[in-house]
């Protein structure tokens, strides 16, 4: 890659003038007057970002695990550019277009039976915000609005709007706006990182399961709705848990009349090693919220996919005021849908699942020598998605204290290396785009190796 002086002020030039007015999300703004720039990035290519003076950094996850083929991809650009020649957008309530219809096609084709109807919205947070309205709806509708209240697991994640806040358990994102937040009950999280000596991780989610069923059983009469994130809790430190939970909970969602919502957001689309995470239970939920790699990493969309039970109790008379108003001023966005629809259809056209399956054990090899690191607790994977935790103290796994801000010190090194990391907290991981290669994981997994020998050793 050549050098170009030019350019590189042109990167500094660029990061100043974006401290001076953008406001960052989920970013202390202070960390970046000091010692770390910001970074303008200029164009990216399949896994690569670049930036202004030409440095390339390997989006490891995914741009927050939104991109599935890469960036910039020919067929994904291809088909932007031809729906923004027809239409770029128009209002979705009275008007419709081809883009959202075969979207609504293709998604209820391949989601879990059952689920036929689609909602459109635009970003996650907003699809658990309709999900959750739609389920306390749903029960109002059905002559019970006594049913209103919601059972979410400790450790979740669902977004940021305060709804989906209410329904998530990270302290973190929740704490500080917690007078502002309904109340929710709360059950222990599966994790398999809670097993006890000589548990399996299917042992861990059975025994995890009793309390949800007590829960469930005690107030059904007031429960509206369940969610969870199927398999594994991203935001939550990527804590991964045994599919035959969700069997479980299925089963008991029904027997106590309770509505189960999957949140797939994050791990829908195959990041988990099937098309969608609650294929590998073997179940439906009542509604299944989509986003991030529903989009290919593009534009912002979600999706709440709904059975033909729930959709008919809002179908009446006008009159009766019973139907669903939500609405976003963005809803069903053709350039959005456009995309989506494009990758589906690249799901459908190459076979993505079978050649992840390749991917993730090359992802498994390239850190299994982190396994037997003093500082690495543990090294867990489910599908695309591979996460290493890191410790003070392996054999107690007692963890470092957060205002040393390791995963920081990682994500620094990563960077020098052209890598792009972003531990959540203490935990490295990886959710790279589908389009990575061999040597590319080989790189990723030489590079988070240095990265957590540098901010372990002192
Ligand atoms: N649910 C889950 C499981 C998520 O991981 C996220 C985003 N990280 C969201 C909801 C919120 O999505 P968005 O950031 O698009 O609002």
């Amino acid at each position: 890659m050549s050098f170009n002086v030019d350019e590189k002020s042109a990167n500094a030039a660029l990061a100043r003038r974006d401290l001076a007015h953008v406001w960052h999300p989920c970013t202390q703004m202070k960390d970046h007057e000091a010692n770390l720039p910001m970074i303008p990035i200029r164009r990216g290519e399949g896994v690569w970002l670049e930036d202004f003076e030409g440095k390339r950094y390997l989006d490891s996850i995914s741009s927050w695990w939104v991109n599935l083929f890469g960036h910039a991809n020919p067929r994904l650009n291809a088909a932007l550019i031809e729906q923004v020649g027809q239409l770029e957008h128009v209002i979705f309530a009275g008007f419709t277009h081809e883009p959202a219809i075969e979207l609504a096609e293709a998604l209820t084709a391949v989601a879990p039976p059952g689920l036929n109807r689609c909602f459109l919205a635009d970003n996650g947070s907003a699809a658990v915000e309709v999900a959750v309205k739609m389920a306390y709806h749903y029960w109002r509708n059905s002559g019970r609005p006594a049913k209103r209240r919601f059972l979410t697991l400790a450790n979740s994640y669902h977004g940021e709007t305060l709804g989906a806040l209410a329904v998530g358990n990270v302290a973190l994102y929740k704490e500080v706006y917690a007078p502002l937040l309904m109340d929710v009950l709360i059950a222990p999280s599966p994790d398999a990182w809670q097993r006890e000596a000589g548990e399996d991780a299917a042992a861990c989610a059975r025994r995890l399961f009793e309390p949800m069923r007590a829960m469930l059983e005690r107030h059904a009469d007031e429960l509206a709705a369940v969610i969870v994130e199927p398999l594994v809790q991203c935001a939550g430190n990527m804590r991964m848990y045994h599919p035959v939970y969700l069997t479980l909970l299925r089963t008991a969602c029904t027997e106590y009349g309770v509505l189960l919502i999957a949140d797939e957001i994050a791990v829908g689309f195959g990041r988990t090693g099937t098309l969608f995470a609650c294929e590998q239970a073997n179940i439906s939920p009542d509604l299944l919220c989509l986003s991030k790699g529903l989009t290919g990493g593009y534009l912002p969309l979600s999706a709440v996919l709904a059975p033909q039970r729930i959709y008919d109790a809002f179908y009446d008379e006008y009159q009766k005021l019973n139907a669903f108003l939500h609405s976003h001023s963005y809803t069903g966005n053709p350039l959005a849908c456009a995309v989506a629809r494009e990758t589906l259809r690249m799901f459908a056209d190459t076979p993505v699942i079978d050649n992840n399956r390749q991917l993730a054990a090359l992802m498994a090899e390239a850190t299994a020598p982190l396994r037997d690191h003093a500082h690495v607790a543990e090294v867990r994977q489910t599908g695309m998605i591979l996460a290493i935790e890191l410790v003070r103290d392996k054999a107690s796994r007692t963890p470092y204290d957060w205002r040393e801000r390791r995963g920081l010190a990682v994500y620094r090194h990563a960077l020098s290396r052209g890598v792009l990391l972003r531990p959540i907290g203490e935990v490295v991981y990886f959710m790279p785009p589908y389009v990575i290669t061999p040597d590319e994981i080989a790189l990723l997994g030489q590079v988070a190796a240095e990265a957590i020998e540098v901010a372990t050793c002192a």
